[in-house]
């Protein structure tokens, strides 16, 4: 994603505490109460300009959606988009995933999506990419027993990265895989916003999902 810096992105953000949360770490553990019901809470780690959760918020009005993303100036992005549907299903926070502990307790989370997440292609930026081990880590504490890890891509190589790493991880079992998700999927399924551009050229997009293991 190009990034440009927009100085007043971060007071953009601190004006609409209805749907940007300024203190995740204060509801940690106590995200139910804070939507005011037990619907389970779906997390996208990396939702870039929205389209995703905005989308599913609408289409899913029994589910917590709360969407992470590291950068203020692409979360203002999200924000226009939330702010339009009004829904009450969802949250944006500004974060980087290595601090997901800090707002979730264990447990707290039903499902992740990893949508398009950056490739980090080289070797030695392994250790970057969304689904290495120390990642999958964070993930399984804070996602319930049978909760679901979703790995979304258009980048071949980050697709046979995180099968590697996730079935080397004894605490996950891999459920589904497809290898060109836009052959089977259906006409109201949600697409990202990367999603769209790589199907209007053609490109197949790998999906996997992974349970989490019931802890013991
Ligand atoms: N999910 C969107 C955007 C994909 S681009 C889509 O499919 O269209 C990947 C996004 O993840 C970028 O916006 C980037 O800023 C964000 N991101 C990358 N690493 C992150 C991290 N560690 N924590 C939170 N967000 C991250």
């Amino acid at each position: 994603m190009r990034l440009r810096r927009i100085p007043r992105a971060s007071s953009m953000l601190e004006a609409h505490p209805r749907w940007v949360v300024s203190e995740p770490g204060a509801l940690r553990g106590k995200w139910h109460a804070h939507f005011g019901d037990q619907h389970p809470i779906h997390v996208e780690i990396g939702c870039g300009k929205g389209q995703f959760i905005t989308e599913m918020a609408k289409k899913y009005p029994d589910v917590n959606f709360i969407a992470i993303e590291k950068y203020d100036s692409v979360l203002i992005r999200a924000l226009e988009k939330v702010c339009q549907i009004e829904q009450r299903n969802v949250q944006l926070v500004l974060l980087d995933a290595v601090e997901l502990r800090s707002i979730f307790s264990t447990g707290e989370v039903q499902k992740i999506y990893l949508n398009f997440s950056d490739p980090w292609p080289k070797k030695r930026q392994a250790k970057r990419r969304l689904t290495a081990s120390s990642y999958l880590t964070l993930f399984k504490d804070v996602l319930q027993d049978e909760g679901v890890l979703h790995v979304r891509t258009d980048n071949f190589g980050l697709f046979q990265f995180s099968l590697e790493s996730i079935n080397h991880d004894p605490d996950y079992w891999i459920c589904h895989m497809d290898l060109d998700r836009h052959r089977n999927a259906s006409d109201d399924d949600v697409m990202t916003e990367f999603e769209e551009k790589f199907v209007r050229e053609n490109k197949p997009i790998y999906e996997l999902e992974a349970w989490r293991k019931r802890r013991k």
